[in-house]
């Protein structure tokens, strides 16, 4: 039973951290004059009101998109993104999802193969694809992502940008992030997969990243907190995005810009960031 529902939590600070690593990595995929594939193994609904009731309730938001669209100086990269946000969506009373940045980001012929398990969501996300008139280009599939992708690889085009980003509700999806990025390494070791995880207290949270940096010789590792931990244990203080095969400038581009970041970000004095790269 899937319980969590991306509404209440978009345009918060971990979205911020996960859309911007991506538009760079979209960016960088674009210089090429050959197109690839993108696949978002858990995509939501794609595009989100950010004054519904679900949004409204938590507030998120207000500390993460709503001070990007309110800054006033930004570094250039972290101002090209805001700028691509909002000449994207229909206003700045919502916010995008993956699969929307990543249509409105990626070339013309980029094609999108997008899984949602969640019924009402799949609903969802299949009016967004309608909205952005991708249906051409777009499969969209109301199954598991993790199996799904598996099946995917290798794409045919041999280039491809992977979004793997659960909600870790379900402490099975530590597991199975590894275990499907085991297998999908051994069909397509190129490929440049990227995966959002949360900073929390628990321990396969404190694992993740360590166990995925086993698994390729080419990866990056960005984390940004941007409070303390709850009294009680509960609660995300930050979140990561780990980058196998990353665009060899995406390192030097997050030096530049996370720093920046943190400050807009931050909620109380343990903000921090940190970056780390293996290239061998
Ligand atoms: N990637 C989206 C974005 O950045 O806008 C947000 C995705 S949200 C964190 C996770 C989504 O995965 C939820 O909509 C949930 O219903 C869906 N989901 C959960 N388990 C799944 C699975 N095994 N396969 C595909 N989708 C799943």
């Amino acid at each position: 039973m899937l319980s969590y529902r991306h509404a209440f939590h978009a345009g918060n600070f971990a979205d911020i951290l996960k859309h911007f690593v991506l538009f760079l990595v979209l960016q960088y995929y674009n210089q090429k004059d050959k197109p690839y594939f993108y696949i978002d193994t858990h995509s939501g609904a794609g595009l989100y009101c950010l004054s519904n009731e679900q949004s409204q309730k938590t507030g998120e938001y207000i500390d993460g998109v709503q001070r990007l669209y309110q800054a006033q100086s930004l570094p250039p990269l972290l101002s090209e993104f805001k700028n691509q946000i909002l000449n994207i969506l229909p206003d700045n009373n919502h916010y995008a999802g993956s699969p929307y940045i990543a249509a409105k980001t990626a070339k013309m012929d980029t094609k999108l193969r997008l899984f949602e398990q969640h019924n009402n969501e799949f609903i969802l996300l299949n009016q967004t694809v309608k909205l952005l008139n991708i249906q051409k280009r777009t499969i969209t599939h109301n199954n598991d992502g993790f199996n799904g992708l598996l099946s995917l690889l290798p794409p045919p085009t041999r280039r491809a940008i992977i979004l793997i980003d659960p909600s870790y509700e379900i402490k099975d999806d530590y597991e199975k992030v590894i275990h499907t990025l085991k297998k999908a390494i051994k069909k397509f070791a190129t490929g440049c997969f990227l995966i959002w995880y949360p900073i929390l207290q628990y321990e396969e949270s404190k694992r993740l990243p360590e166990q995925l940096k086993t698994l390729a010789p080419k990866w990056l590792k960005a984390e940004l907190s941007v409070k303390s931990f709850s009294k009680d244990g509960f609660g995300m203080a930050g979140s990561g995005m780990f980058i196998i095969n990353p665009p060899y400038v995406l390192n030097e581009q997050l030096k530049n810009t996370l720093a920046d970041l943190c400050s807009l970000l931050k909620q109380d004095n343990s903000t921090n960031y940190s970056i780390e790269y293996q290239n061998d």
